[in-house]
């Protein structure tokens, strides 16, 4: 019985959507990192983006109205703040509807590349690809974007403007 009380909270939690990019939703994003129903309590727990990402507010009172209105009386979110987010954490659904946005998906990806407990928080910064026409040839305008997780950057060679995620 709580592993389908568990499953249906996981189904109402992972379509709660990003506020910042409303085409996502925080399972997408990988914030959404776990849900655990404990008799009454549903707690969930969540990881921002970047640590002091104004979102994360929204987000947490998205997930309590969703569930309180599906039934679940008491809801707990937990703000996990160790390990980190990483890119990695995306979802190829969440990468491709990005791109569709109009927003470079995150590039970046631990050179590892695997999921174990030795991530570094230490990335190399790889040339942010245009998301409109594929050249790699970006800069940077403004470490902050249309909000403070994304930055502005624009491409030389069609000369459009456009939102990067942050990479940690
Ligand atoms: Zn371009």
């Amino acid at each position: 019985m709580t592993g389908a009380l568990r499953a249906d909270a996981w189904r109402i939690a992972a379509a709660v959507p990003d506020p910042e990019v409303p085409v996502l939703t925080i399972a997408d994003l990988g914030v959404l990192r776990g849900v655990e129903v404990d008799g009454d309590v549903v707690r969930v727990h969540i990881t921002p983006t970047y640590s002091g990402c104004p979102a994360m507010d929204t987000i947490r009172d998205d997930i309590i109205l969703a569930l309180t209105a599906a039934g679940f009386p008491l809801v707990e979110v937990r703000t996990v703040l160790s390990p980190a987010w990483t890119t990695d954490w995306m979802s190829d659904a969440g990468r491709q509807k990005l791109a569709a946005y109009g927003i470079a998906p995150p590039t970046g990806r631990s050179a590892s590349g695997s999921r174990g407990s030795t991530r570094s928080p230490i990335r190399i910064a790889l040339s942010v690809r245009c998301p409109r026409c594929g050249s790699v040839d970006t800069r940077e305008v403004s470490h902050f974007g249309s909000t403070s997780c994304k930055a502005l950057y624009e491409c030389r060679a069609c000369l459009e403007p456009f939102d990067h995620f942050k990479v940690h």
